[in-house]
């Protein structure tokens, strides 16, 4: 169920405006405002769930949906050879700031290992 307080939601509802590239009946995706790469969007499910801590076993598809929506971006922008990198932030220890679960496709520039 929507949130009324979350950021996500808002863009989801369209009561919040967003660069929009993608949307389906499961997800939209989004260019993320602060890009940290030539191609940086974010795959985020129209069902509010706070993390991936969330899901349970019934979400199984819905995730792996997302990932391959950010897979079918990465290659519609002409990333499929050089790679890109699909991430997702669980808790604010790991850097999540928008708890509402979505998956960050970057791409578009050398990526290091570990991340930060
Ligand atoms: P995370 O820190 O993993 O929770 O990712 C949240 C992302 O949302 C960050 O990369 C932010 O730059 C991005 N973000 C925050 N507000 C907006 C917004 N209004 N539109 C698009 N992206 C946003
Ligand atoms: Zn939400």
């Amino acid at each position: 169920m929507a949130d009324n307080h979350c950021l996500f939601c808002k863009i989801i509802s369209g009561e919040v405006p967003a660069d929009l590239v993608h949307q389906d009946e499961r997800c939209i995706t989004i260019r993320d405002i602060n890009a940290q790469a030539p191609t940086h969007v974010l795959v985020i499910p129209r069902e509010h769930m706070e993390s991936l801590d969330e899901a349970s076993g019934r979400d199984e598809a819905l995730l792996g949906h997302l990932l391959r929506v950010g897979a079918r971006i990465a290659n519609d922008e002409g990333h499929g050879d050089s790679g890109y990198r699909t991430v997702i932030n669980t808790g604010a220890g790991a850097g999540q700031s928008v708890p509402h679960l979505h998956v960050h496709l970057l791409a578009g520039r050398p990526m290091n290992w570990p991340p930060g």
